[in-house]
């Protein structure tokens, strides 16, 4: 199972303009929340345990940072160049976040 990774994202959901295209780029990082914004999130399959980053059970904005897998740092790069809104944040792993989280 991944722990450290190279990259974490997030997504600033005050300019997102809810059109999906970072989902279909990359389906394991990014996924459709209920009022029509779009979130980010880590799978089990890869993380052990599934965290959607959409403000309920974990939070979202700024402060839902979720892992990239290592690999897949080109396609959520990709899919940054390609959102609309400009709100896909990338950033380098943070450990710190991650003893915010408890992990
Ligand atoms: S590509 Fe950007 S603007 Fe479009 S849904 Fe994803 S985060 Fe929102």
């Amino acid at each position: 199972m991944a722990d450290e990774t190279k990259l974490m994202v997030w997504i600033d959901q005050d300019l997102c303009t809810g059109d999906g295209i970072c989902e279909e780029i990359a389906p394991d990082v990014f996924t459709g929340r209920d009022d029509g914004l779009w979130v980010v999130k880590e799978e089990a399959s890869i993380f052990g345990k599934t965290i959607i980053f959409d403000g309920n059970d974990a939070p979202d904005g700024a402060r839902g940072v979720a892992r990239v897998p290592d690999d897949q740092v080109e396609t959520v790069v990709e899919a940054a160049e390609e959102c609309p809104g400009e709100c896909i944040m990338i950033e380098p792993y943070d450990a710190a976040i991650m003893a915010e989280r408890g992990a």
